[in-house]
């Protein structure tokens, strides 16, 4: 799974690897990966860490085949990593957009090309996309990351009706605020005006995507696919 070095991403490897899934988690951060992995280790889970910028397709191409050959086996693709770049449209430069673009849907794409065959291979798979209520309703700020995460939704979809017959479900699971770095940033003012938006009145924690990751994974979800789970406190409705 990619972006596992905090926020989002830690949370769904903790909590897959505390079901009892082996979990190869990726990011750019040695440092914090290596963390990651002792405590999942301490807690009695299993996990391994590799290297990788997603933005590189061939980095993530590599990735995906060497676990799948490491392991004989693939069967769950979780792409989380992302990044913003946030700015009005009269603005936003070339470079934010496709650096947005290339980080948080090419990445999925290449990842998901790459985990086909394996999975097919098994006859099993469980692909999750992370996606976001931007990409749903669309954001002022965020044409690229909101162009990206809507890009995700017709993605995975295309691959649910692609892969289906396999045994392999795809979905997005699209948050709303959640408490990580990614929303850390937000001026005070801008949390004070989004709150009354939100029916829960609070930002989520990453747990509660990572329940949803950890549902969707699971061997119990094998009908359900091509969906978009919307975690986000009731603020796209
Ligand atoms: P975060 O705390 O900023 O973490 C982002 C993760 O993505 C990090 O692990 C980072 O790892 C990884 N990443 C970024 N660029 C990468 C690259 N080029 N190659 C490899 N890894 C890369 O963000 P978050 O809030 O947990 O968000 C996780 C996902 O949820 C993202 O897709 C985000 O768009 C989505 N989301 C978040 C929210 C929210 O409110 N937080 C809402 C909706 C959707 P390294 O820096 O270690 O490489």
């Amino acid at each position: 799974m990619t972006g596992a070095s905090r926020g989002i991403g830690r949370a769904i490897a903790t909590r897959l690897a505390a079901d009892g899934r082996h979990v190869v988690a990726a990011s750019r951060s040695a440092g914090d990966l290596e963390t990651l992995v002792s405590e999942i280790a301490a807690a009695g889970g299993s996990a391994e860490f590799r290297t990788c910028d997603v933005g590189s397709s061939e980095e993530m191409t590599g990735l995906v085949e060497s676990v799948a050959e490491a392991h004989g086996r693939l069967d769950i693709l979780v792409n989380n990593a992302g990044v913003t770049r946030d700015g009005l449209l009269l603005r936003m430069s070339d470079e934010d957009f496709d650096t947005v673009l290339n980080v948080n849907l090419r990445s999925a794409f290449v990842a998901c090309r790459a985990a086909a065959r394996p999975m097919m291979r098994g006859k099993f798979g469980r692909i999750v996309n992370v996606g976001s209520v931007s990409g749903l309703t669309g954001n002022a700020g965020q044409a690229n990351y909101a162009a990206a995460k809507a890009g995700l939704v017709g993605l995975t979809k295309t691959i649910a009706k692609e892969l289906g017959a396999k045994g392999i479900t795809a979905n997005v699971i699209a948050p709303g605020f959640i408490e990580t770095d990614m929303t850390a940033a937000l001026p005070d003012a801008v949390r004070q005006q989004v709150l009354p938006q939100i029916p829960l009145r609070r930002f989520g924690a990453a747990e509660d995507i990572a329940a949803a990751a950890a549902y969707a994974t699971s061997d119990e979800a094998g009908y359900m696919t091509a969906q978009v789970l919307v975690v986000d406190g009731g603020l796209a409705t």
